[in-house]
């Protein structure tokens, strides 16, 4: 005599069979199905709930056939990926990762300090000792004070366009005041080797619009620091 049952419990489906045999008598047997999540990757994101940086893992789920609740035999992907939150143990869509960290919004003006005065240095004189020095010392003001010469020449290598596209991609983390403040820098940057040249001028303009200024920003921006340098 046999019989199936379904339980629910640690697996998906469980099943429990007794077979009989003349000879053996009974012999237990306990398969079902069991969802194990296997990571894929581990980083350090915003947890939403608890509100800070913590690290996470990159999960996805695999029906496995178990025996006696041990998985054996992979199946199919069950779900799509997830992230979930060593701490909290929260689980998000992939989406949330593309929220920037706290960290990385700290570092945000500095590297948004970095990318403008590479920018605005090319469009001028690069070899002006003072305009170099002027863009090592704005960037190394705004928090990255491992900003050398050589990585100054690292970024003037990069393509214009590919920098425009990465200032427009960080601007929107900081307030209209801090985007103003990097143009004003840069600004000085370019006064550096003597009064503003027409391909400086552009540069700045391009480099207010790629921060989400408006002209009238720019404009202001650009015054007041033709003002302050006396150019
Ligand atoms: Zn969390």
């Amino acid at each position: 005599m046999a019989s199936v049952r379904k339980r629910r419990g640690c697996s998906d489906r469980l099943s429990l069979r007794w077979p009989t045999s003349a000879t053996e008598g009974h012999v237990l047997i306990i398969f079902g199905l069991q969802v194990v999540y296997f990571t894929l990757s581990k980083g350090v994101f915003h947890c939403p709930d608890c509100g800070g940086d913590r690290e996470y893992r990159r999960r996805q789920g695999r029906n496995f056939f178990s025996l006696f609740f041990i998985p054996v035999i992979p199946l199919n992907k069950t779900g799509g990926e997830f992230v979930q939150c060593s701490t909290c143990k929260g689980r998000w869509n992939m989406g949330v990762l593309e929220a920037p960290t706290t960290a990385q919004l700290a570092s945000m003006p500095a590297l948004l300090m970095r990318l403008a005065a590479a920018q605005v240095l090319r469009s001028g004189d690069v070899t002006h000792p003072g305009a170099r020095e002027h863009a090592v010392a704005v960037v190394r003001r705004a928090g990255d004070h491992a900003f050398d010469p050589a990585a100054l020449d690292y970024d003037l290598s990069r393509p214009f366009d590919q920098i425009r596209v990465e200032i427009a991609n960080a601007a929107g983390a900081l307030a209209p005041e801090a985007r103003e403040n990097i143009l004003g820098a840069a600004a000085e940057i370019a006064f550096a080797d003597g009064p503003l040249s027409a391909s400086e001028e552009e540069t700045l303009a391009v480099i207010g619009a790629d921060l989400g200024l408006t002209r009238v920003q720019v404009t202001g921006v650009l015054t007041l620091a033709r003002q302050s340098t006396g150019r």
